[in-house]
Order: structure tokens, then sequence, then C-alpha cells
């Protein structure tokens, strides 16, 4: 089957065919049953009745175990490489209502060290981006007193021993096969899916017991939580779940919304101008003429500015259904679409970008082991 899409950890480019890709990493669909049984711990988020949320690994296994009064731990993270964008708030704010819906402890962990070693970045960089992304982590509203965010450099002591039991189960030979490393790559690379693997590890061992462990995210990070679960069960941990969503589509029409692309990329400190602007280049679905489009109608399904509604700026059904059909039948025209769109990427990222100043008077609070940023 020919392949035209890449996605790995530290790559997403081409169509990206999500079944294919839950097919080719061996994960499972997040079928009606387990929405059905979801639904029994609160209404369900949206990303998971859109299929945005749509794959997983043992999700049912973690359900069991809470159902049983074993309670689970979130594990989710990201890469300080830039400023955060709505496609990295995508999957946080999944995380967020897992933590409502379940009433569960998080680790968030902030992986300054894997830039620094992939990306022409230094760690002084990294670490600065670390503590920016953490204060839109924060503003979403996570549970100050059961969430807790590690820093791979200052939170070392409690890392490292994990890390190295992690890293001795893990041959060279595995690592180029899972990440297509080649001689080439430097050896801290080599090394740090080990220290992706050990916050998924850390609530047992700092419970004494086996805490089940949830990861919510990017599909994209499956082949290091691969690794993790291969080796848990020798370690004496339970193998971390998963829950994998799809990549949140960038505003020219890209699969996935990347830095790389600054003007089809909103950031969470953008300014309503800039929002206004970048929203007004957007690929759509549309017409090139007014009276075409009035006449034929346009195509929400590759409309990045549909998109944006489907993922995130438009919570009810019945109204994201009306937009579809309104577009088809050419009843709304882009410009009017894109307008709607702003406002509410705007009213988002003005609520947000005060919480995110607020941010700044707990994120020490939240620092693993206190740690000082
Ligand atoms: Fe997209 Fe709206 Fe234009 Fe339809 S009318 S193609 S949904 S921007």
């Amino acid at each position: 089957m020919p392949e035209e899409f890449t996605v790995t950890p530290w790559e997403v480019k081409g169509d990206i065919d999500y079944d294919l890709l839950m097919k080719k990493f061996g994960t499972t669909p997040v079928d009606d049953a387990l929405l059905e049984r979801l639904a029994g711990y609160g209404e369900l988020h949206p990303m998971l009745k859109r299929g945005i949320f749509y794959s997983h690994r043992d999700l049912v296994w973690l359900l069991n175990e809470y159902d049983k009064g074993n309670k689970f731990t979130i594990y989710t993270g990201r890469g300080p490489s830039g400023n955060t964008h709505l496609g990295h708030m995508m999957p946080w704010i999944f995380n967020k209502w897992v933590q409502d819906t379940f009433k569960v402890d998080m680790i968030f962990q902030m992986t300054n060290d894997e830039k620094f070693l992939f990306k022409d970045m230094d760690l002084d960089d990294t670490t600065n981006m670390a503590y920016q992304n953490a204060l839109d982590f924060i503003a979403l509203g996570f549970d100050t007193k059961r969430t807790k965010i590690i820093l791979n450099t200052k939170n070392i002591d409690k890392l490292y021993p994990i890390a190295l039991s992690v890293a001795k189960k893990v041959t060279f030979s595995t690592a180029k096969a899972v990440f297509g490393f080649d001689n080439s790559t430097n050896i801290g690379s080599i090394f740090f899916s080990a220290m992706q693997s050990a916050p998924a590890f850390i609530p047992s061992v700092d419970a004494g017991r086996q805490v089940p462990v949830l990861i919510p995210c990017g599909i994209d990070q499956d082949p290091h939580f691969r690794v993790c679960r291969d080796v848990a069960p020798g370690l004496g941990f339970p193998k971390p779940s998963s829950v994998y969503c799809k990549m949140m589509p960038g505003l020219s029409g890209g699969d996935k919304m990347s830095s790389s692309d600054e003007n089809a990329t909103i950031y969470t400190t953008d300014t309503p101008k800039q929002v206004k602007k970048k929203v007004g280049r957007a690929f759509t679905g549309g017409c090139v003429s007014v009276e075409e489009q009035r006449e034929k109608g346009g195509n929400p399904e590759v409309c990045s500015v549909f998109k944006y509604n489907y993922y995130m700026f438009e919570h009810s059904d019945d109204e994201l259904n009306e937009l579809a059909r309104k577009c088809r039948n050419g009843e709304i025209l882009c410009g009017e679409c894109k307008m709607c769109l702003t406002q509410k990427i705007n009213v988002f990222l003005e609520d947000h970008q005060e919480k995110r100043e607020k941010a700044k008077d707990v994120i020490a609070d939240m620092a693993y082991d206190g740690f000082e940023w």
C-alpha cells in the first residue's frame, strides 16, 4: 500500500490517513461501545464524539481498574521548541476534561532536554520556552493541587534512575527500528525516549504500588509509548494506557498546524489583528467568485475554517451541521464565515491571555518536587 505521509514524534508530513496509521501503529479504535461507556462518567467531550480522539491502547483496562477504585494518573507533556499554538492547546483541553471528569492527578512533562538534542536550540532557550508553554497549560484551569509539572533538567533526580532502568531494556536496534535513528544521530537523542517513558512510572514509584496511567496526546507520540509499554512489565510497572488524537490542521490546509508555517498558525499570544489577518488568508473550500459560490456552494470537508470550528471552536453539533448545510447550499460566503471564526478565536484568546497572566502566580506551586524555574 503506498504511503504518502510520515508520522513520527519529530516529523508529521503529507496527507495523513488516520485509519491506516492506526493499523500501522497497532492501536485500537475508540468505538461506539467505548464511547457509550465513557458517557457513563460524564458528558462526552466533543473531541470524542467527533472522532478527534479516535484511537487508544488499553483504555478499557484502565476504566475497569478505575471502577475497582484504582484511580489512574494522567500523563501528558510538551516539547518546548516554540510558542504555544492552538494545535498544542487542543489535546490539553481534552486532558482537562479527563481530569475534571475522573478527578485524577496529573503529570505534565516539559522535555527541554529533547528540544535541545533534536533542534538547533540551546538549553536556556528550551528552558525559557518551557516556562512560557507551562503558562498556557496552567491557564486552561487544571487542578493546581492535583497537577504537577516536570521539567526534565530540573527533576533529573527523580527521572534518571527510572530512565536508566528503561534504557537498559531498550536496544539500539529497537530504537533504530522505532524512531528511524542512524549512525549520524547524536547519542543523547538515542537515550531520550527513556526520559519520555519515565513519567509513566513515577506515579507507581511515588505511591509504592502499581498505579495505572493514561496518556492523552497526539498519535504521533505513540512510538515512545510503544517502547514504554514493552518494557513496563519487566520493570514491575503497569503498561500505560493511551488515547490518541488526530493533529489540529493548519490554516493553510495542511494536516498539522506547524510553527514552520507562522502565517497559518495561531499562537496563544497573538493579537486580535494578527488573528484576523491569519484567518483572513486561510485556505477554504469556497469558489473563486461570489456568484459561483452562491450557485454551487462550498466544500466544508476541505475547508480549514470549517475544520477549526469542528476541532475547537463550535461545540454545538446543531450549529456545526447548520454551518455545513449553509456552506454546501451557498447560503454563507467565506468572508462572513472567516469573520465568525476570527471572533470566536479572539474571544477565546482574550480570556486565555488573562488567565495566562494569572498562571504566573501559581506556576511555582505546580513544580514537581518544588523545583525553581
Ligand atoms: Fe469554509 Fe465557510 Fe467558505 Fe464554507 S463558507 S468553504 S465553511 S469558509
